[in-house]
């Protein structure tokens, strides 16, 4: 191995390897070590729903900005190697059963609009419908968007294996999925042939000489001298900063992903991702809900649940597999690696589903053996993301990206490497450094910030 270089990652995960893409392949930086102790994109990146949009809140229109050119990059890479990563268009799709709010649907729907996601178009029974619905698969015919649909006939036409009970379905077009494996596998070889050199190894330490990066110090007692170092150690992102004596503002929640087998068909193969934006109580039968009360573990799930129930088919048309989520803890943790499996979140998430999707009732009685998966988001506060510079001369990092790291990636890997090549930043730059926290303006902001639309 190589004992220096100009620059040093810690991370394979999306975030390290998009960075190692965009210093390679737009800024020619080809000389450089991306160092993880675990296989790539093994953490956190492979724990994804792979799921995108454009649709984000204020304040400003940062995210929005942001994750429009992530979204022109992800296009960008389909088309050059033809779509390997199967970037499809559904869209997500969110539903209520409740008149009451479809005003905030629209409300959200404007918002993004003044934002600019894109134009928001109502199809109610009155209007004529010029609804264009969703191909499954393909990434060309993109509108961008949303659609809000009150007109019950066009629900049931397009979106037959929804519940009678929903009154109302806001259809946003910038969105879709994508094989993030595949993605972030294509970036990393196309680092490789640039020269990227992985190596399998952890980061023990940064070296500081007159206060700026010199080299990094890894388990095996290797030292790689090295003047730029960037932090892409997801929910490791603090404890990498504390090398560098740099305190980073984040925190962790513990989020699962089910998935099952849909052998009834409770879900059109062709389905956007959906989601239920109700609060909701499950239904139990008499006996459960007795059991359920008795135990200080279980008895909250006879209580109002949240909002956020999501589920999509994952896989080919002649495919059954769906993945559910349902966010139910967004508690702070600290993250335990591996992160820890919740054997009922499957279940729940599955009830959950239920009032949207009356299909999935059948698998009450009989629940499909689901495959869990966990992982943790991490998080600052406003749920923001953080890319640029560290705070340390020569010090870089690009994380806190949250439960949409896969869509950002390739916007926050490119911000981070033209920090790092010092090339012209983007207007939506500041809004993701780190340093944006010393502005007494952002504070002021912090005090009132409103929703994230975290899902
Ligand atoms: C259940 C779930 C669903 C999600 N759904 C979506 C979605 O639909 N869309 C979306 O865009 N995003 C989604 N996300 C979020 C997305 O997966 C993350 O934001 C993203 O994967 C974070 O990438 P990362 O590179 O920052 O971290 P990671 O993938 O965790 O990579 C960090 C890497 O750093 C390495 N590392 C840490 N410390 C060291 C060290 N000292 N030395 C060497 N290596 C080190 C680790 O081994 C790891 O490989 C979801 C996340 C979860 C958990």
């Amino acid at each position: 191995m190589r004992d220096s270089a100009g620059v040093v990652i810690c991370g394979a995960g999306i975030g390290g390897i998009a960075v190692a893409y965009f210093l390679a392949n737009r800024f020619d930086v080809t000389d450089v070590i991306l160092v993880d102790e675990r296989p790539p994109l093994s953490l956190t990146s492979d724990k994804s729903t792979e799921c995108y949009r454009n649709w984000w809140p204020g304040p400003g229109n940062a995210m929005v900005c942001m994750m429009n050119r992530s979204l022109d990059l992800l296009e960008e890479l389909a088309e050059s190697y033809h779509n390997c990563f199967h970037l499809n268009c559904r869209g997500y799709l969110y539903t209520t059963s409740d008149l009451g709010r479809i005003c905030d649907l629209e409300g959200f729907g404007r918002e993004a609009e003044s934002l600019g996601a894109g134009k928001l178009r109502i199809h109610d029974q009155w209007k004529k419908n010029d609804y264009q619905p969703h191909s499954a698969n393909g990434y060309k015919k993109a509108l961008h968007g949303a659609d809000l649909i009150t007109d019950q006939a066009l629900i049931r036409k397009h979106f037959p294996y929804l519940s009678e009970q929903i009154v109302a379905v806001m259809h946003v077009r910038r969105a879709g999925w994508l094989s993030a494996q595949q993605y972030g596998m294509l970036l990393l070889e196309e680092a490789k042939k640039r020269g990227l050199k992985l190596v399998r190894d952890q980061v023990t330490g940064v070296r500081l000489a007159d206060g700026c990066v010199s080299a990094v110090l890894l388990a095996s007692g290797k030292v790689i001298q090295t003047e730029v170092f960037v932090n892409a150690a997801g929910p490791l992102l603090a404890e990498v900063g504390a090398m560098l004596g740099v305190d980073l503002p984040v925190h962790h929640e513990l989020h699962h992903k089910s998935s099952i087998e849909d052998t009834a068909g409770a879900v059109g193969r062709d389905a956007p991702l959906l989601i239920d934006i109700d609060r909701q109580f499950l239904t139990w039968q008499e006996e459960e809900r007795e059991w359920l009360v008795r135990e200080p573990d279980t008895a909250w799930l006879l209580e109002e649940m949240p909002s956020g129930a999501h589920l999509r088919p994952e896989g080919s048309a002649s495919a059954r597999t769906v993945l559910m989520l349902w966010d139910l803890h967004n508690e702070k943790v600290s993250p335990e690696l591996p992160a820890p499996v919740d054997d009922f979140s499957a279940e729940v998430s599955l009830r959950g589903l239920t009032k949207m999707l009356p299909g999935m009732q059948t698998y009450h009685s009989r629940m499909p053996k689901p495959y869990i998966d966990s992982g943790y988001y991490t998080k600052t506060e406003e749920n923001r993301p953080l890319a640029g510079k560290m705070g340390v001369p020569g010090a870089y990092l690009i994380g806190a990206m949250s439960g949409f790291g896969i869509m950002a990636s390739a916007a926050l890997g490119e911000l981070t490497a033209a920090h790092i090549a010092g090339a012209p930043l983007p207007d939506y730059g500041p809004a993701f450094s780190l340093d944006r926290y010393q502005d007494p303006a952002y504070q002021a902001l912090l005090a009132d910030w409103g929703g994230t639309w975290q899902l």
